[in-house]
């Protein structure tokens, strides 16, 4: 859908510059989603500068050449700008087929950072061995409306521990103990240093939408169960960005 250069405006890598790509539809329906679900665009919006917002819009299905050549010419015409590329969506797992051609060639230019709800575990299987990094996703019914994903979190978090992983919830001022507890428990479970992210919900003036003593507590519930327990919002959604 989408080839554009922006920050990184969540998680662990939060603040470095990635190249992302944004790959079209997904498997689940969260209530928060921001992603428009629509059908395959025509057109596959790329940036021609890194961060200028110089959209040209080519046909699809675009070809690996073509992004190959477009990134390795941001690599060349701006050295050491970007971390690393931004595989995301949507859930771009759908797209694992297209990813199994195109992460080693795009491996070659820049680590590969995968952006997942963290429950296609067969796909990511196939395509562990071309990722460096991985952001996964626990989906608490709190926030994201979604249920009953816990076993898929697990057996997806079973292989994507092989990397350089964290996971992230979401959460809001109805998330429960109970929740933070059974995420804790699923990387408890797999492997107690991986970090937590808590992520208070973003509300659609762009603020934080948590009270903030919820934060600290859920926070505290988290630290009884694993090492690395952090709060980082949206950062992107402050700053305007992508
Ligand atoms: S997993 Fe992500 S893209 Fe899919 S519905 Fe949930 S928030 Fe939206």
């Amino acid at each position: 859908m989408e080839l554009f250069s922006s920050i990184q405006g969540e998680g662990l890598l939060v603040g470095l510059r990635q190249i992302f790509l944004r790959f079209h539809g997904c498997n689940l329906a969260c209530v928060y989603c921001d992603t428009e679900r629509v059908s395959p665009p025509a057109h596959c919006t790329m940036e021609g500068t890194p961060g200028r917002r110089d959209f040209l819009h080519v046909e699809n299905p675009v070809s690996i050449e073509r992004v190959m050549s477009h990134v390795s010419g941001w690599q060349s015409g701006w050295p050491g700008i970007h971390h690393s590329i931004s595989i995301t969506g949507g859930e771009p797992l759908l797209s694992h087929e297209i990813l199994l051609e195109w992460l080693p060639e795009l491996r070659t230019l820049l680590p590969i950072y995968l952006e997942t709800n963290g429950v296609l575990s067969t796909e990511l299987s196939r395509l562990i061995d071309h990722i460096d990094h991985i952001s996964m996703d626990i989906k608490l019914p709190s926030t994201s409306g979604c249920t009953d994903l816990w076993t898929h979190h697990l057996n997806f978090l079973r292989i994507a521990v092989r990397k350089n992983t964290f996971v992230k919830a979401v959460i809001n001022d109805e998330t429960e103990d109970w929740e933070i507890i059974r995420a804790c428990e699923i990387i408890g479970e797999v492997d107690g240093k991986i970090p937590l992210i808590l992520q208070p919900v973003t509300l659609s003036d762009g603020k934080v939408g948590v009270a903030p003593l919820k934060v600290l507590e859920l926070q505290e519930i988290a630290c009884g169960y694993l090492e690395d327990v952090r709060i980082i919002p949206q950062t992107h959604k402050f700053m305007g960005q992508q």
